[in-house]
């Protein structure tokens, strides 16, 4: 498998669950992948393992909530790597909560990391971009809580909502200059993430059953799943494709 042989990609928290299922994806078609993430200690692991492959990879460490950062260290890929074919923005976080619960603190992280972070990773990958022949892609990991009211999930929901509006806007910008903007909006996937949540549950096997049974299809994704996705809208074949947001959620959001 070499669809994306000789890209440079990078992928934002790509040190765990969806993000590192990316990375390996991305790194097998023949990408060399650029390991974007906080976490000093897992993501120079998971570029480790993947450097064993052909095309490779690199741990950057990067605070997608900081510009200055955001932008330096996508410079610092394109002056060793020549351009960026493929940008992932994947980081995010999630806080529990109404409204009437919710904390500004609470908010005003979720507004950092998962919107201001997609927004950040746009401007800097557009602005490589424009100035390589060949574009390239970008693809910013949603959620179903961006389109639906996902119950207790108040800052989240509204903070995916956001990466969706601006996935059609940089698209719609940046169409004729030939580059290509997509989100993804996952169900419930099997990821650290969610692990963590269903282990700090009073009965963890039940709210693992209860997670799975909202999905029409019966169990959660699996972040290869979304990977596949990802792997697709970066590739050629993707070509006609862009200002969509692909729902991979096992029917949650038929209902
Ligand atoms: P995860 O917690 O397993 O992994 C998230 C990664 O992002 C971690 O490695 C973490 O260190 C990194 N990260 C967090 N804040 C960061 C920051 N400021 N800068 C850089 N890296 C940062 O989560 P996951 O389940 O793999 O989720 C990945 C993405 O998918 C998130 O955007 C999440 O909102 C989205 N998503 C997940 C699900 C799900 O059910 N797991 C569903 C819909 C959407």
């Amino acid at each position: 498998m070499t669809r994306l042989a000789g890209k440079v990609a990078v992928v934002t928290g790509a040190a765990s669950g969806i993000g590192e299922a990316i990375a390996r994806r991305l790194v097998r078609e023949g990408a060399f992948v650029a390991v974007c993430d906080l976490d000093g200690h897992r993501g120079p692991e998971v570029a480790a393992a993947l450097e064993q492959e052909e095309s490779g990879a690199q741990f950057f460490s990067l605070d997608v909530s900081q510009e200055e950062q955001v932008r330096s260290v996508l410079q610092e890929i394109a002056d060793r790597y020549q351009k960026i074919d493929i940008m992932v923005n994947n980081a995010g976080i999630g806080k529990a909560g109404t409204v009437l619960e919710q904390t500004e603190a609470e908010w005003d992280a979720m507004m950092s990391v998962n919107a201001k972070g997609a927004f950040f990773g746009c401007k800097y990958a557009v602005r490589q971009m424009l100035m390589q022949k060949d574009r390239g892609s970008i693809i910013n990991i949603a959620s179903v809580a961006g389109m639906v009211g996902v119950l207790n999930r108040a800052g989240y929901c509204a903070s995916k909502a956001a990466i969706v509006g601006l996935t059609k806007s940089v698209a719609s910008d940046f169409a004729e200059a030939g580059i290509r903007v997509n989100a993804i909006s996952p169900g419930t996937v099997d990821s650290p993430w969610i692990q963590k949540i269903l282990a700090g549950q009073p009965e963890p096997e039940v709210a693992r059953s209860q997670m799975e049974q909202r999905q029409p299809i019966g169990r959660m994704g699996t972040p290869e799943e979304i990977a596949h996705l990802v792997c697709f809208l970066a590739s050629d074949e993707a070509s006609f494709i862009t200002g969509s947001n692909y729902v991979a959620d096992g029917g949650l959001t038929a209902r």
